[in-house]
């Protein structure tokens, strides 16, 4: 169902002769393992993180390096940040296998009956693969296709830029992809409407009415921050989402409007770590924007990003001119 690769892996696992490998996948990839650490345990010890894995800015390098692994694989993801591993690490973005041919042409059909015309094409990195034939469908349709040049259509949760760069030239996105996370990152950001082709359901559908949802519940979240007066402004270790300056320069601009502000750290944002902190009214995650926007947390106590933290601090501050 994935294509992890494993030659590629275990060429590499040879060459470096690497004794121990420490393996990072996201939660939903993990179940197909066990082919793939079947094969390179012929070589080596093969550790499987059981660490929840959410992109290519969570690195386990550290966790790596406490049982002396020699190198990482991680799988599910491009590389994030350059030369951000203390370790050999190699990336094994695991693509979908599957036939879209019929998705595609629905998907083209649907959008040319909804009046659509020219459709800027996404994709997640498990469905990148699969852009030029739904481009190719489109066209088909008599549509005209629009891919970002810069990124190949490849969009993350928090790197939309591939949509954003081609959002005038289309009147809506197609994204390929399973579930909302990455089409709701391109809704968040974008004003057209936005489709998702989802190659595990085969079918076709729109993101308008959860957009709508989200972002009332976003205002929703800022305009209650905004009445509190204790925050805890978080600082998140994963080395892709550290950002301490961040933090603090958020946590000066809320003591200057006179608020209070606790800072804190950790690499876990979830609820219960939260509810540990009952004194603490409202909370800002300077790390993954999608923390705030995308996890369940606390209804009585908002969860911000950065963005909206900033947004929220222009509302204190209008409302005390
Ligand atoms: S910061 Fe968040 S959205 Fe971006 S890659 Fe990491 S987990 Fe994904």
């Amino acid at each position: 169902m994935y294509d992890f690769e494993v030659e590629r892996a275990a060429g590499e696992v040879t060459s470096r002769g690497a004794k121990r490998v420490f393996v990072q996948a996201p939660d939903g990839l993990k179940q197909f393992l066990a082919e793939f650490v079947s094969r390179l345990s012929q070589f080596c010890e093969v550790y499987i993180s059981i660490n929840p894995c959410y992109g290519g800015c969570d690195l386990e390098d550290d966790r790596a390096a406490m049982i002396g692994a020699d190198m990482v694989i991680h799988i599910g993801h491009k590389k994030f940040i350059e030369g951000a591993e203390k370790i050999h690490t190699i990336y094994l973005p695991a693509p979908h296998l599957v036939d879209v041919k019929d998705l595609a042409s629905l998907a083209a059909s649907e959008l040319k009956k909804r009046g659509f015309r020219r459709v800027g094409v996404l994709a997640n990195v498990q469905h990148i693969e699969y852009v030029g034939e739904f481009a190719s469908a489109l066209e088909a349709a008599g549509l005209v296709p629009v891919v970002d040049r810069q990124t190949g259509g490849l969009v993350l949760g928090c790197r939309t830029g591939g949509a954003k760069r081609i959002e005038g030239e289309v009147d809506a996105f197609l994204f390929i992809g399973g579930g909302e996370f990455h089409p709701l990152g391109v809704a968040m950001d974008v004003e057209k409407e936005v489709f998702v082709a989802d190659p595990y359901r085969n079918e076709l559908r729109g993101t308008a009415e959860i957009m709508k949802k989200t972002l009332s519940r976003r205002w929703w979240a800022i305009m209650e921050a905004a009445k509190t007066k204790r925050f805890g402004v978080i600082v998140v270790t994963k080395p892709g989402q550290l950002s301490v300056r961040s933090a603090e320069k958020i946590a000066a601009e809320l003591r200057a409007a006179g608020k209070e502000v606790h800072l804190l750290v950790g690499d876990d944002v979830g609820p219960e770590r939260l509810a540990s902190l009952p004194f603490i009214e409202s909370f800002i995650v300077t790390g993954c924007p999608r923390i705030a926007t995308d996890s369940q947390q606390d209804p009585n106590r908002p969860v911000l990003n950065e963005a909206e933290a900033w947004k929220m601090i222009e509302i204190i501050k209008q409302a005390k001119k």
